[in-house]
């Protein structure tokens, strides 16, 4: 039993291992923080090895009978999962908002990502698909199955509290293997409701395991454990590198979706008014705190005067405030230490040279005086290799590059280190085209922002983004299983792959193996 919330004080929570609320034996814990009013919406443990290495006994406990309960009846928890999420979808969407400040149109529509992706997951129960191909040899089978890897540790970050959560442990979940889940520190109450909606869905004891507690101690506690076979990772690309080190030399199965410098290019003969939609949108929706944010804006140097002075326009007339209020278009930043950096980067920008246009500091007004607010903030007239060209700032930042040609806009788009989304507002389908073929990323929206991923699709970048896997579609499939392929001979007789093949063009020297020979 989770601890009963005393009237007006901050609800006490508790991790979940092995189908039991239970404290952390430390009992050290640690607050969860409104960053819109600076109120404590509830007190978690901050877990350590202790408790991570029980959580971990549990999922291997919890594994053999998982991994062997059909795909298809996994499939239906997952199912009830989604019919649960979508019942509680407004009262989940009200408390991502309070923990985390985006509005309640994104927090609703986070929520409605983990719905689309148990439903999509659910139904992946009955395909599944391995492939069968015909065999070089006569009297062969020959086909794939999909395994389940075993241990999920799966570690994520706070910016989408149910939709990146759901994206791991769905799948994870419908594969046949059992989880550890550490969540973000910034949104542990939303990681309660989303593991105690999958236990009411029907997930057996130990299948899901929850522990709180600082990626320095709990999230580095799992990932080194021994009984932890796959890591999947969401969050920076420091912490991810850390991590792709350490699986690597434990052996680890290691998923990584990292950090993003996303680009929008608009070219000359662009549709300017839905360009400029498009760029509000993707700089300053999750206030900038999406690894899809539009961060780099990349003009045509002959709309750019006309696209900057309506941007900046825009931008300023954007509504700040808590994210409940349903007027409020922009809520605050995740906590003090991210308004602190997004400030320092602004410095920085200044120092090197970018103009400012808006912005660029605190927003402290009315009822915004408590909470972690900052002023949507543009610059222009920078450089490519700045560092605010460079470098995931991950708030209400963007930076304008003019360019001259398509060219140049693709060349700039290209020079960072990163890979994940990309976008070009054109009429022209041949500079479209180009765009899609020569963008390098994981993502190319054509005419559309850089953000707004949808679940059936794979997700994921290139570069130091990513390390190669992709989430969302199918595509998970591949994290969440191991290939094995099957040969079933029914000949009755040695059959030696390559020497006892048949060789039909008859000058080989395999004559055992030629048609009818
Ligand atoms: P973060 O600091 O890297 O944290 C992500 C998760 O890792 C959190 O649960 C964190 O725990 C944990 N963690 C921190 N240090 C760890 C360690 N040494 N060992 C194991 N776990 C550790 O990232 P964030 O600030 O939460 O999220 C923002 C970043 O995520 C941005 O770079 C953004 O681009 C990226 N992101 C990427 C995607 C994508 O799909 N590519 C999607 C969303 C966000 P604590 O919370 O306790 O620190």
């Amino acid at each position: 039993m989770q601890p009963q919330p005393v009237a007006g004080a901050p609800e006490i929570h508790r991790n979940f291992i092995g189908g039991e609320w239970v404290d952390a034996r430390s009992g050290a814990a640690f607050e969860d923080i409104d960053p819109a009013t600076g109120e404590v919406v509830g007190v978690f443990p901050r877990s350590g090895p202790e408790e991570v290495r029980r959580a971990v006994a549990a999922a291997r406990e919890a594994f053999p009978s998982w991994s062997r309960t059909p795909a298809p009846v996994r499939g239906e928890i997952l199912h009830r999962a989604s019919l649960l999420l979508r019942a509680e979808k407004e009262e989940i969407a009200r408390l991502m908002t309070r923990e985390m400040g985006k509005v309640l149109v994104e927090t609703r529509g986070d929520v409605q990502e983990g719905i689309d992706t148990a439903l999509y997951q659910a139904s992946e129960g009955r395909r599944l698909f391995g492939i069968t191909t015909p065999s070089e040899l006569r009297d062969k089978f020959a086909m794939t199955v999909r395994m389940p890897v075993g241990v999920a540790a799966l570690i994520t970050p706070w910016n989408f509290p149910i939709a990146i959560p759901s994206w791991k442990i769905f799948p994870a979940l419908l594969c046949g293997n059992t989880v550890v889940f550490k969540p973000a520190s910034d949104t542990p109450a939303c990681a309660a409701r989303l593991v105690a909606l999958l236990a009411k869905a029907g997930v057996p004891p130990g299948v899901v395991n929850l522990v709180y507690g600082t990626g320095g101690e709990a999230g580095a506690a799992l990932v080194s454990e021994p009984g932890v076979d796959l890591i999947s990772f969401t969050g920076s690309s420091a912490v991810g590198s850390a991590i792709a080190e350490t699986g690597a030399r434990l052996h680890k199965k290691v998923s990584l979706e990292m950090g993003g410098k996303n680009g929008q290019i608009v070219m000359d003969d662009a549709d300017l008014s839905l360009a400029v939609e498009g760029a509000l949108w993707g700089a300053f929706g999750t206030t900038g705190q999406r690894c899809t944010a539009t961060s780099r804006i990349i003009v045509h140097k002959k709309v750019v005067k006309e696209f900057t002075e309506t941007l900046v326009a825009r931008a300023q007339a954007l509504r700040i405030g808590n994210g409940l209020d349903p007027r409020t278009q922009m809520g605050p930043l995740i906590n003090e230490a991210a308004r602190e950096k997004v400030h320092r980067y602004v410095r920085i920008g200044i120092d090197e040279g970018a103009k400012l246009l808006c912005g660029g500091a605190s927003h402290e007004e009315g009822e915004c005086t408590r909470g972690f607010f900052y002023k949507p903030t543009i610059f222009t007239d920078g450089d490519p290799k700045m560092r605010i060209a460079q470098e995931e700032i991950f708030g209400p930042v963007t930076l304008i590059l003019p360019v001259d040609d398509l060219d140049q806009a693709i060349a700039v788009h290209n020079a960072t280190r990163y890979g994940l989304s990309s976008s070009i507002y054109t009429r022209d389908v041949n500079q479209a085209f180009r765009a899609i073929c020569d963008i390098e990323a994981g993502i190319t929206y054509i005419n559309g922002p850089t953000i707004g991923a949808e679940a059936h699709l794979p997700f994921g970048g290139i570069k130091e983004t990513g390390n190669g896997h992709r989430e969302g579609g199918t595509a998970v499939i591949d994290i969440f299983t191991e290939w094995k392929t099957v040969y079933i001979d029914y000949s009755g007789k040695l059959q030696k792959a390559q020497i006892d093949t048949p060789d039909p063009g008859g000058d080989g020297d395999n004559s055992a193996g030629k048609p009818n020979g």
